[in-house]
């Protein structure tokens, strides 16, 4: 692009005045899930059995027969051609961190030479979209080719422009997952039941734990013709060079601080589209970084927060188009600033109330609260190298463990009182802890738990994993990112350590040990136990890392290696034992996740490369050649002494773009030939090593030349919009 074209295209950003400010009659509470069939709707569309049916089906996880199906279909069907819609599609979440869909029109001949409108039980339940095009990591040719997804009922269909679109599973023919939302399903059938197993313990009346999770959504606006006029943006979603706007965050003026106009339109839009969807949007605001914002609903039971996580990912990015934005979801689009991420907040509920919630009323429920509390922890604990692996990627790589975001430690922040009670409880002993009440009641009289357990002066935001009052919030999630990587492993890790828990106490229970005391005596020893992930100083020291590692946590910072946590011996235990991932899934996730990290950095490293050569290097020599021009022309003017003095400082340009450019030229041969050696390497580990250990450095390296040649350049010249006109302009 010449100077002149980047010039107009930041004049467009400019002139983009004309703001475009949804407005309603109608409150949220009115229009809040109108493209949702919901129950509301299913109780208007569906006849009274077959409701009931369904509201079995998605209340108690019952099977849904064909029948039934059928019928559901025909109200469903209704529902949304009254919306317009002509078509439907199963959605699904393949390993490719995105969504995808086949459309399918409601028609059928009707063999009479027409056509009638026809959607089936069938077409609801089951289709059969070509596998092959999805990533399944060997899984098809160790098994069976074909793969088909099924509906989830638990998830709400819903209607998008002209389409129905229906929440599914992605399986094989011969039952592996090859998505997000199958095993995440399992996870949370693993916690329902070993949750609802030890609340029993404290309440005789739980029947049910549910997951919740509320995520916290990052994101940066980006002007549509800035962000066209970047190659590296708009194919890899980060600029691979650009060097500091003088002005950025340090002025810490972002920050909730009054948001744009124009960004006010376009949020004010996506709220409304995702409350129409069912989406309950609540809080948003500016973020740290300049031009970086934040959308957070209001929490959801697991599954369906991980849907609405997927679906507003996809409507942020349709309805910046809208306001002349592009939605950058990338974890860290621009380097010197702050990166986005997702943080998720989760907890655990019972259908009487929320478990990880303190202080109790009653002892029982102080007990209770600690026990989940530690359970947690010990889940957290023993997997918390496959917790990073969850998170990791090639993108959020590049914001683990910079001093903005979670370190690439996973550890947990409790808050001092929080900490205070479970140190008390460890060294306390059974003779002052339990106060003999009447013949044969024991009443526990654990510390007082104050009323507000952590206020915001006590929050630690270096921490991966903090407890904040009433939930844990997993911080390490990238922003663009499926939600429910991270999900199936926390909740599949605290299955297991609640189904760990129960049996030391039942086998204590069984030996004549009153069930309080056993209780406690097992929360004693894990509280022991899982010390070690607790830590509540500055994450980003040089000192922790050395701690971390004396404790046996896992300090692991490269991407590829820590996608191999997933095939740790104990990995592959808790995920069979728990019916989530078979050793086989397990195994094909992980040469996904590897593959999967070797194309970013080898797409990355083409495009800088040709950046380099085909825009960065003939503009600095031209420049150069303006310089040279120059100091010819000084020369024929004035006396050499003088002419000398004159062109100092352009004769010193000319040696420092020769110096860059040399080095620029040299290196990206370096890196043709770097990922040349990659390539050529069978195991997919081994290659995704090559590509971290070899490739990617390069390109910062290289990216360091750039960005200074990037400060002599005239900026009529430069031929990519700088970082102060793509942050700054809104
Ligand atoms: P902050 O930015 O201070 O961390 P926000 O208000 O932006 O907090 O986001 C908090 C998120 O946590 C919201 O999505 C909220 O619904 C969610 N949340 C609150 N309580 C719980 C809970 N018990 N379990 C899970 N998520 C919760
Ligand atoms: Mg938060």
């Amino acid at each position: 692009m010449s100077s002149t074209l980047r010039f107009q295209v930041v004049g467009e950003a400019f002139k983009k005045k004309a703001i475009d400010i949804p407005n309603r009659e109608d409150r949220p509470s009115e229009f809040f899930g109108k493209y949702v069939f919901n129950k509301q709707k299913m109780l208007k569309y569906l006849p009274a059995k077959v409701y009931e049916k369904m509201c079995d089906v998605i209340d108690n996880g019952t099977k849904l027969d064909l029948a039934t199906a059928d019928a559901v279909a025909e109200g469903m069907k209704k529902w949304a051609m009254e919306l317009g819609a002509t078509h439907c599609t199963h959605w699904f979440q393949p390993l490719t961190e995105g969504t995808a869909e086949k459309h399918d029109g409601f028609v059928e001949h009707d063999w009479k030479g027409g056509m009638v409108e026809e959607f089936t039980g069938k077409e609801l339940v089951q289709q059969e979209p070509d596998a092959s095009s999805f990533p399944s990591g060997g899984i098809r040719s160790t098994f069976e080719a074909r793969g088909y997804s099924a509906w989830d009922p638990a998830s709400p269909v819903f209607v998008i422009g002209d389409t129905l679109m229906i929440p599914t599973v992605f399986i094989s023919y011969t039952g592996e997952a090859l998505d997000y939302k199958a095993p995440l399903k399992k996870a949370l059938q693993a916690v329902d039941k070993a949750a609802t197993d030890v609340a029993r313990y404290f309440y005789d009346d739980v029947t049910k734990v549910v997951s919740n999770l509320g995520w916290e959504q990052e994101y940066f606006l980006v002007d549509e013709g800035l962000y066209a006029a970047r190659p590296d943006l708009l194919m890899t979603g980060r600029t691979l060079m650009g060097h500091d706007s003088a002005k950025n965050q340090q002025m810490d003026d972002h920050y909730f601080g009054s948001i744009p106009l124009r960004v006010a339109a376009f949020m004010k839009d996506l709220e409304i589209q995702a409350l129409e969807l069912g989406i309950p949007c609540k809080t948003r605001h500016n973020e740290v970084a300049p031009n970086q914002f934040e959308l957070a609903p209001i929490f959801e039971e697991t599954n369906l927060a991980v849907d609405h996580n997927m679906l507003i990912m996809g409507l942020m990015k349709r309805v910046a188009r809208k306001h002349g934005f592009r939605c950058l979801l990338h974890e860290k689009p621009f380097a010197g600033i702050n990166g986005s991420g997702k943080h998720n907040n989760w907890s655990l509920s019972t259908n009487t109330g929320v478990l990880l919630h303190g202080p109790g009323k009653t002892p029982t429920d102080n007990l209770r609260f600690v026990t989940f509390i530690v359970e947690t922890l010990m889940g957290v604990y023993h997997h918390n190298g496959l917790l990073k692996g969850s998170i990791i990627s090639a993108t959020n790589a590049h914001r683990l463990g910079a001093n903005e975001a979670p370190p690439a430690i996973i550890s947990s922040f409790l808050g001092k009182q929080l900490s205070d009670l479970l140190d008390a409880l460890e060294e306390s002993d059974d003779d002052k802890l339990f106060n003999l009440s009447g013949k044969q009641s024991m009443t526990l009289d654990i510390p007082q738990i104050p009323e507000l357990l952590l206020d915001n002066t006590d929050r630690n935001r270096t921490s991966p994993f903090a407890f904040t009052g009433n939930r844990f919030e997993f911080r390490a999630v990238g922003s663009q990112a499926n939600c429910a990587a991270a999900m199936i492993v926390l909740n599949t890790a605290v299955a297991e350590a609640l189904t760990n828990f129960k049996e030391r106490v039942d086998a204590l229970i069984a030996g004549g040990m009153d069930k309080t005391k056993a209780i406690v005596k097992v929360v004693r020893e894990d509280i022991k136990t899982c010390k070690p992930i607790r830590f509540d100083g500055n994450g980003y020291t040089e000192e922790w890392k050395a701690e971390a590692k004396r404790r046996g946590l896992d300090v692991e910072s490269s991407a590829p290696r820590m996608f191999e946590r997933y095939l740790d011996k104990e990995s592959i235990r808790m995920f069979e034992r728990m019916g989530v991932l078979s050793e086989a899934e397990l195994e094909a996730r992980t040469e996904i996740k590897l593959e999967t990290y070797t194309k970013k950095i080898q797409i990355e490293a083409r495009i800088f490369g040709d950046l380099c050569l085909n825009h960065i290097i003939p503009v600095a020599t031209r420049y150069q050649s303006q310089l040279i021009d120059n100091v010819h022309k000084v020369s024929e003017i004035f006396p050499a002494e003088t002419a000398k003095e004159v062109s100092e400082n352009n004769l010193k340009l000319i040696k420092q773009i020769s110096e860059h450019s040399s080095f620029i030229t040299e290196y990206v041969e370096k890196l043709i030939d770097a990922r040349r050696v990659a390539n050529r390497i069978e195991s997919e580990l081994d290659k995704a090593v090559a590509y971290h250990d070899t490739v990617a450095p390069l390109l910062e390296e290289i990216r360091y030349h750039v960005d200074k040649l990037e400060l002599i350049v005239d900026d009529e010249l430069w031929p990519l919009p700088k970082y102060r006109e793509m942050l700054f302009i809104r």
